[in-house]
């Protein structure tokens, strides 16, 4: 009050104010090849909403890779949460991972589980018991609205509520940050509408989200933060940015 902070306040201020994710000089290059990635030097503050954009082959998917572990940087530092991930021990890389939702423009479903099956899988296999899972779905399910579709299977579902599934799948863990790369890719536009609404709805509850996208409009209507990238170069970082000059 008055200009007056307390000391603990102050501790949580500077928390706050420390990014969530760090990209310091990082470069990364496949095997023996050329750099896919060239001295990235970024931060994202825990909330943040981001796009990347940029053409094919730019190192959109490199980059979200090296932030989930799935590849780790040739030159520079990945930090998150102050960490860098290569500090991450093998054996818990696991654990790592569920700070992340992923979705994918091809959706990744089991093709022989039924929609509730798909969801559980990932509780399954983080050693969650039956009962729990049981209890747990339905309301994952509920968000995505796909309550009434728990006993299809893939086949049976539009591309939209494919999607869906593999965003409820991704929601189990109750990841800090949501990586959509390419999620509306293979979508119509109402289904395309839907999966970002979700996406924001996701935001609004806190999740930092990190979109790759060549969906003009959509990137344009957001109004939030876009990082371009060409040939591994961030040549762009906009706060209320657009998918091109
Ligand atoms: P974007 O997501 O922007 O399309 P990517 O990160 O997928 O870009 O690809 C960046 C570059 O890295 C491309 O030239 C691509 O061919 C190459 N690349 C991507 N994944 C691999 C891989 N697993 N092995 C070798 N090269 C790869």
């Amino acid at each position: 009050m008055f200009g007056i902070q307390k000391k603990s306040d102050l501790r949580k201020e500077e928390e706050m104010s420390k990014p969530l994710i760090v990209f310091e000089d990082v470069s990364m290059a496949y095997d023996e090849r050329d750099p896919v990635l060239k001295n990235v030097a970024l931060s994202i503050q825990e909330g943040e909403f981001v796009s990347f954009v940029g053409p094919s082959g730019a190192g959109k998917s490199t980059l979200m890779r090296l932030l989930y572990a799935e590849e780790f940087s040739t030159k520079g530092t990945v930090y998150f949460g102050g960490r860098p991930t290569t500090d991450i021990k093998r054996r818990l890389l696991p654990y790592y991972r569920r700070n992340f939702g992923l979705v994918f423009q091809d959706f990744k479903l089991l093709p022989n589980k039924t929609v509730f099956e798909n969801v559980a899988f990932a509780l399954e296999v983080a050693g969650w018991t039956t009962k729990n899972i049981k209890r747990e779905i339905p309301g994952i399910l509920a968000v995505v609205g796909l309550e009434k579709k728990s006993d299809m299977y893939p086949y049976q579902l539009s591309g939209g509520e494919s999607q869906r599934v593999s965003l409820a799948r991704a929601l189990v863990h109750r990841p800090h940050v949501l990586v959509a790369d390419e999620p509306t890719g293979n979508l119509d536009p109402k289904a395309t509408r839907d999966i970002m609404n979700l996406l924001l709805k996701m935001n609004e509850f806190g999740a930092t989200v990190l979109l790759a996208t060549h969906a003009k409009d959509i990137v344009d209507d957001l109004g939030k933060r876009v990082i371009a990238l060409e040939e591994g170069v961030v040549v762009r970082d906009e706060a209320n940015g657009r998918y091109s000059l």
